[in-house]
């Protein structure tokens, strides 16, 4: 896989299941994905709703469900940044919160600003 979406918190979007999951119309994928997000989350997430074109994209009718209420992802696009990485107040609390549990998305967008 070439392109690369970097979420605009930084995940990589072209790493997650869900995404990856969309992309090959995979149901197996969707069920393992559901199954791995249900317990990580403590809720129930059925494999139909494992549909998402990453982040980035337009119509919210292709995106995760959660992603579309992020608020970290609302206030970036509020605020008409790609990314994270593009606002004076990169590190604020919101994704600082996300950071503690995913550095690898801090880096990737240290990586954008450099
Ligand atoms: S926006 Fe979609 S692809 Fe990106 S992290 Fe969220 S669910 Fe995964
Ligand atoms: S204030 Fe925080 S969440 Fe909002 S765009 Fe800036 S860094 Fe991202």
């Amino acid at each position: 896989m070439s392109e690369v979406i970097i979420a605009k918190c930084g995940l990589s979007c072209t790493d997650c299941g869900a995404y990856q999951a969309t992309i090959a119309d995979d149901d197996e994928l969707r069920k393992m994905t559901a199954e791995e997000w249900s317990k990580m989350y403590g809720g129930s997430i059925a494999p139909e709703s494992i549909n998402c074109l990453g982040c980035q994209e337009k119509d919210e009718t292709k995106v995760f469900g959660h992603c579309t209420v992020c608020g970290i992802r609302t206030c970036a696009k509020e605020k008409g940044y790609t990314t994270c990485a593009d606002c004076p107040d990169f590190g604020c609390d919101k994704v600082a919160e996300l950071w503690k549990h995913a550095s690898f998305a801090k880096t990737n967008l240290e990586a954008l600003r450099a």
